[in-house]
Formats: structure tokens, C-alpha cells, sequence
């Protein structure tokens, strides 16, 4: 589904990607592991294009992506959730919803509170007043209603205390049955253990590892090299 080959993406002349690649296939939930500064943020802005390669190519579902405005990469069906959280504060939850939603597809703002009914408690509140896990949910909440094929996640466990972490990783799961294929970037190490298939393992902008999680877990040499474990 993605196919991202060979990128080196730039912040002007520091060199921040050294010819990643990797693959997501429909309905898999990928991790993007790695230390602080590792380059997973920067991944996934490349995949969207807010910093766009000057090398390498990245293919959606066949096509060139690379090179395509953001939202012109959105419309293709990839849904992207940054690590800032930014909902809309002067706007209720609903509406935070309302204003985003594909009405052609099958999300309503109802749909979306089955999925999410810590957000439906609030519905009438201002995103602004929002708790951070609330804003959390509501920030993935809000992607979802655009109804992507793909959804990039950027850390979003971070700054979250433990126990509404869990909260998250019960509601991930609960999207992840949707059949949404995810690309996650992580450095709460169980956290992506929990919900993903896959990982990709990123030092200094490369690729080192790639396998299942399943064998990530067997790895302490790799977990002790490249992650911290949280
Ligand atoms: P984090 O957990 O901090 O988000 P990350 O793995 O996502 O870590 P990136 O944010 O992709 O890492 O950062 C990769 C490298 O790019 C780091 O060395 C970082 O300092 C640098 N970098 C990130 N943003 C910029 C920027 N706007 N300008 C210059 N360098 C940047």
C-alpha cells in the first residue's frame, strides 16, 4: 500500500534522512521505532509531504505521492495525526468533527463517538478545555472522520500518563479493528509491542532492522542498541 524507497529529506542543508525505505501493506499496523531525533517524525512529514524528499521515491497504492502538496496527498486517502495534538479549542468536540468529516464515506460524528465515548461525554466542550488524552482521541478522532485508507500516527502516547496510555491503547485497538492499515512512530517501546505487526527500526536518519514484533521481542541486543524501553 506504501512504498517508500531510498528517501533523503533535508530541514535546508542538515541532512536529516539517509535513504530510508519501507513498506506497509493494507491492514497491517507498522511501528516506527527509534530513539529521540532518530528521524521518525521526519518519516512520516516526508510521507505526507510537509518536508519533502530531495531524493528517493514514495509510491501510495502504485502512484507517486512524492513531490504532491499535503493535502493533495490527504485526498489520496492518508490521514495524518502530528505529535502536537492541535485541535481546533474554540470549536466543541462535535464540531471539531463536523468540520473535517468526509460526509460521502461511512464515518458520521455518531459513528465516531461508538469508537470513542470518552469524547461523546464531551461533545459539547471546547477542544481547547480538553484534557491531553482527550485531545489525544479527538485528534485521531478527527482523522478518522476523513476516512483514510492509511493513518499516520506520531507519537501519540507521548506526554500521556500511564494510565491513559492504556486508555489509548484500548481505543487503538478498538480502530485498528475498522481494518485501517497504520504506520505508527513510537518511542513507548510496550506501547507499539501491543498494537503493532511489524516494526522498522531507525538510528540517525537509516533503516537498521525490520522484522515482526514478534521476533523484535526475542531481540534485547536491538531493543538495548536502538530503543528505550518505557
Ligand atoms: P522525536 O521523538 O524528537 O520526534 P524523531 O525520531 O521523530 O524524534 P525527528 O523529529 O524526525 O526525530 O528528527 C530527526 C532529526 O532532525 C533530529 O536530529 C532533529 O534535530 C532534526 N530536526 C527535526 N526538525 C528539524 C527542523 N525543523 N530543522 C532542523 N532540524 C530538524
Amino acid at each position: 500500500m506504501l512504498e517508500v524507497r531510498g528517501v533523503h529529506t533535508y530541514y535546508g542543508q542538515s541532512h536529516v534522512l539517509h535513504g530510508v525505505s519501507l513498506d506497509v501493506e493494507r491492514g497491517e499496523i507498522v511501528a516506527l521505532l527509534g530513539r529521540n531525533g532518530a528521524g521518525k517524525t521526519t518519516t512520516l512529514r516526508s510521507v505526507i509531504g510537509l518536508t519533502p524528499p530531495r531524493d528517493g521515491t514514495i509510491r501510495f497504492e502504485g502512484e507517486r505521492i512524492d513531490g504532491l502538496e499535503p493535502y493533495r496527498i490527504a485526498r489520496r486517502g492518508i490521514g495524518y495525526v502530528p505529535e502536537d495534538r492541535r485541535v481546533f479549542p474554540e470549536l466543541s468536540v462535535e464540531d471539531n468533527l463536523n468540520v473535517v468529516l468526509d460526509r460521502d464515506s461511512d464515518w458520521s460524528v455518531e459513528r465516531a463517538f461508538e469508537l470513542f465515548p470518552a469524547l461523546e461525554e464531551h461533545a459539547h466542550r471546547l477542544g481547547g478545555q480538553l484534557s491531553g488524552g482527550q485531545q489525544q482521541m479527538l485528534t485521531i478522532a478527527r482523522a478518522l472522520v476523513t476516512d483514510p485508507d492509511l493513518l499516520l500516527l506520531d507519537e501519540p502516547s507521548e506526554g500521556l500518563a500511564p494510565t491513559i496510555v492504556e486508555d489509548l491503547e484500548t481505543l487503538l485497538e478498538n480502530v485498528i479493528e475498522t481494518g485501517i492499515t497504520v504506520l505508527l512512530a513510537e518511542q513507548n517501546t510496550n506501547f507499539a509491542f501491543s498494537l503493532a505487526d511489524r516494526a522498522f527500526l531507525l538510528s540517525r536518519g537509516r533503516v537498521e532492522w525490520d522484522g515482526t514484533i514478534e521476533e523484535l521481542q526475542s531481540r534485547d541486543d536491538l531493543i538495548g542498541r536502538y530503543l528505550s524501553v518505557a
